[in-house]
């Protein structure tokens, strides 16, 4: 199955905390570290607000998945990887497979520019990362569409759990773009991929969702991508996985 999407900005709006602690500002975790922090945590708060607001406006979130066998998505998997991967250990185990891509559309970025070239640098900055969030966002918003088009088919189980991969991480090179960009035809909801695989607009995810019993992601991130590895965001998305519950 195919499926194309709008999204409200709103639902892909990320909340000021979420900004904050990207930007580094002190106590951006949710606490001030001195009395001193207050003021200018206070005022990079109001700013985070209005690059909030700013991207609600501007944003146009879109998104599609198209689901696809395991023996169609290997070709996809294959192109310039280095060593074996997570993804390459979980999708032959996996019970389905879609994939997907969204974008928060360009208006947004072309804004994030236009405070650049006006020094607006502080604003700027906010809103790049307010978008950013929104682009993860409107990725688990998709992810949750899948989600529900599983349940409705009858292949979502209480142990089913959902991971979702990109090219460019964790061991599935971002030349993988290019044949994902050939199956998946993003353009339709105005994603193009340029020569050097950058999506346009760049507040665009895409990748491949995976669904299976949960057991087949509980993998040891000891690959040879892992080396050197100083995000280890697999951790976070293995336990957030684990505690979700089955079929709500
Ligand atoms: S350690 Fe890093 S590269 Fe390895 S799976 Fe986790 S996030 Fe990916």
């Amino acid at each position: 199955m195919r499926a194309l999407f709008d999204i409200a900005s709103d639902d892909t709006a990320p909340q000021v905390e979420q900004v904050l602690q990207a930007q580094g500002v002190p106590g951006g975790g949710g606490r001030s570290r001195s009395p001193d922090d207050a003021p200018r945590r206070e005022r990079a708060r109001q700013l985070a607000l209005q690059a909030i607001s700013l991207y609600c406006e501007q944003a146009v979130p879109r998104g599609l998945f198209d689901e696809l066998t395991a023996d169609a998505f290997e070709p996809l998997l294959r192109p310039g990887e280095i060593g074996d991967s997570p993804l390459r250990q979980i999708y032959p185990d996996a019970g389905a497979l879609a994939l997907y891509a969204v974008t928060v559309g360009e208006p947004v970025s072309e804004l994030i520019g236009r405070l650049f070239d006006a020094d607006d640098f502080a604003l700027a900055s906010m809103l790049d990362t307010a978008a950013s969030h929104g682009a993860e966002l409107a990725a688990q918003a998709i992810k949750a569409r899948w989600r529900e088009h599983l349940l409705a088919t009858g292949r979502l189980q209480p142990t089913t759990g959902i991971m979702e991969f990109s090219p460019g991480y964790c061991g599935w090179e971002v030349t993988a773009q290019q044949p994902l960009f050939a199956r998946l035809r993003p353009a339709e909801i105005g994603i193009a991929l340029n020569s050097s695989f950058l999506m346009q607009p760049l507040k665009s995810v895409s990748g491949v969702l995976v669904a299976g019993d949960k057991e087949i992601f509980m993998f040891d991130p000891e690959f040879e991508c892992c080396r050197g590895c100083q995000a280890r965001t697999c951790v976070d998305r293995i336990n957030s996985l684990v505690a979700e519950s089955g079929l709500d």
